[in-house]
């Protein structure tokens, strides 16, 4: 038996973010001139969606194109479910987020117009009725972030931790204090230090999606969920977890672990091929290519099924060679790498669970459930995507609320609410596990059933057998976790198990198929539904 820890290491801060990607670093540049901000980061600061993201965001910035038609696209996109005054709301805010973005050195892709002048480029993806994708050529993400990353360690207010993963939030109501509940802080594992005490008077989660719960991925290891079931433990709705978006193409190769090949490849004219050399998009959809994410997966997911393929292809060899090498630099030589060239063949293809459309319920200002707690980013279910996430729209839904969020937390008291006495981490009843076996073993158990049972199409009967099996490795990984030590994965599968749960929850509430939700079981749309998201709420 460890002795009791004596003390935890504790921070005090105006405001703790947790989550470093564009969510997280684009709130903690809005509040820096003003308040003293924690920014955490599970491992190095960049590794997050946001690094990854190729496409590109969102905005009207064309004369051509208007608010009302990004509006209409992406309320069609969200089949029935987005709440318009959100949607509203984000879009009306794009084209003021990228110029923000551009003061502060983003590179985007620009291009020359005739008359020699230069305006951004813009790309079109699936379901945007116009071209209004901006972009750093194929590496968005990787700008955007190291743009943010750079503004953030040169402000003076913002304190880094990389390598410290939050394990829990701390609330009065947790404490045992009286008075009305509020967040007022969380409990973070510095993988050096051990558990440490971070206070302050408003949290922030900006932790990312959830979509490592399954096998294939297109997203780095660490979105497991944490915010969703952070919040979600301390007593805050949970939103639309079954609108899980899978992306139509990731690469196909045992060694390319979760790499991506962006939609803008079929926006630029790649067709999709089945091994035999067909085109089938036509057959299910009269956009091609370019229709909705959900439906090219499912088209996919169907003709892998029924002709027993790994995989289909992706074709854009009958572009000009410079003009993909142009437009996809990042993707050319990253295929490259894995032995295909696609100036010259088609690239194998399979589709991976991508974005999380749900998420902790929050209102315009980016509020939660709990005082004191704010909800950004993929984490966050703010109604902008409905049943189905509009391509782009993500990274710009990141931008619009981290100001919302910064507004909010500004416009409040600026008086420091006294210092809080919080007890340490306690670890006087845990060791250290000499069953490692375990952890890994359930990670592989968890993904592979949702793969299987909660995935691109689904039945009731599926469902019923993953939550079966949910329910097991809850208690299991419960006791577990109360007999060791906290590690990284351990916190992860504990989140991640309580992801899944809910999404089969909230999956089988929906006795109907809309957007990503499709279930052989309600093939059919239900009117009835329209406008009803599904909400869930913490019991106990
Ligand atoms: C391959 C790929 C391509 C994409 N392409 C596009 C695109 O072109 N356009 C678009 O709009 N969207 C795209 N998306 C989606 C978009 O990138 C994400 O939705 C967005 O970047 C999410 O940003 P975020 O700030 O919410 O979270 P992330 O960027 O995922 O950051 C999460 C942060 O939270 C931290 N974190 C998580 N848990 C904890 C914890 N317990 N303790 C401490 N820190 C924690 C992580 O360390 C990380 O810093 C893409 C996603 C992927 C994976």
């Amino acid at each position: 038996m460890t002795p009791p820890q004596a003390k935890s290491a504790v921070h005090h801060h105006d405001v703790l973010i947790i989550g470093s990607g564009a969510a997280g670093l684009s709130l903690a540049l809005h509040l820096a001139p003003h308040r003293r901000v924690a920014v955490l980061s599970k491992g190095p600061i960049t590794e997050g969606s946001t690094f990854y993201a190729q496409g590109g965001i969102s905005a009207v910035l064309d004369d051509k194109d208007s608010l009302e038609a990004h509006v209409r696209d992406t309320l069609t996109a969200g089949a029935g479910l987005c709440d318009e005054r959100s949607v509203r709301y984000t879009v009306e805010h794009g084209p003021a987020s990228i110029r923000w973005l551009q003061d502060l050195g983003v590179p985007f892709t620009e291009e020359t117009l005739a008359d020699g002048s230069i305006q951004l480029h813009l790309t079109r993806e699936g379901g945007h009725s116009h071209r209004r994708v901006v972009h750093a050529a194929d590496a968005t993400g990787r700008a955007v972030e190291d743009t943010l990353v750079g503004q953030a360690r040169r402000a003076p207010n913002i304190e880094l931790f990389e390598q410290h993963i939050a394990v829990d939030l701390i609330t009065r109501e947790k404490l045992g204090l009286d008075g009305p509940n509020r967040c007022v802080g969380a409990y973070v594992l510095d993988r050096s230090n051990g558990v440490e005490i971070f206070q302050a008077p408003c949290v922030v989660l900006a932790t990312g999606g959830a979509s490592k719960v399954y096998l294939y991925s297109s997203n780095p290891d660490g979105s497991t969920g944490d915010g969703i079931a952070m919040a979600w433990r301390a007593g805050c709705r949970v939103a639309n977890m079954e609108f899980m978006q899978f992306h139509p193409t990731c690469l196909y190769h045992p060694r390319a672990k979760s790499f991506l090949i962006s939609e803008a490849v079929r926006g630029e004219g790649g067709r999709l091929l089945l091994p035999d050399g067909q085109p089938f998009m036509h057959r299910f959809d009269p956009r091609g290519e370019l229709a909705p994410r959900d439906i090219v997966a499912r088209a996919i997911d169907h003709e892998m099924k029924r002709l027993g393929a790994d995989c289909v292809y992706l074709d854009i060899s009958h572009k000009p060679a410079e003009f993909v090498k142009g437009h996809f630099p990042t993707i050319h030589e990253r295929c490259l790498e894995f032995g295909f060239d696609i100036t010259r063949e088609p690239l194998p293809v399979v589709p991976a669970a991508h974005y999380t459309c749900g998420g902790v319920v929050t209102d315009l200002d980016a509020r939660t459930d709990l005082e004191g707690l704010y909800a950004i980013g993929e984490t966050a279910y703010t109604g902008l995507h409905g049943a189905n996430r509009m391509a782009s729209n993500s990274l710009l839904e990141c931008l619009v609320f981290a100001r919302a969020a910064a507004e909010h937390i500004l416009s409040r008291d600026t008086a420091t609410p006294p210092a809080l006495t919080i007890p340490a981490w306690d670890e006087s009843r845990v060791t250290d596990s000499d069953e490692e076996v375990v952890v890994s073993h359930n990670w592989d158990e968890l993904r592979r059933f949702m793969w299987d049972y909660v995935g691109i199409v689904r039945t009731t009967k599926r469902l019923e057998r993953a939550q079966h099996r949910v329910d097991l490795l809850m208690a299991e990984i419960d006791e577990y976790y109360s007999h060791f030590r906290v590690t990284n994965d351990l916190l992860e599968l504990r989140n991640l198990v309580m992801v899944a749960d809910i999404i089969i929850r909230c999956a089988m509430q929906r006795r109907e198929s809309r957007g990503l939700h499709y279930t052989l079981d309600y093939p059919e749309r239900d009117p009835a539904q329209d406008g009803r998201p599904t909400v869930l709420k913490p019991t106990g």
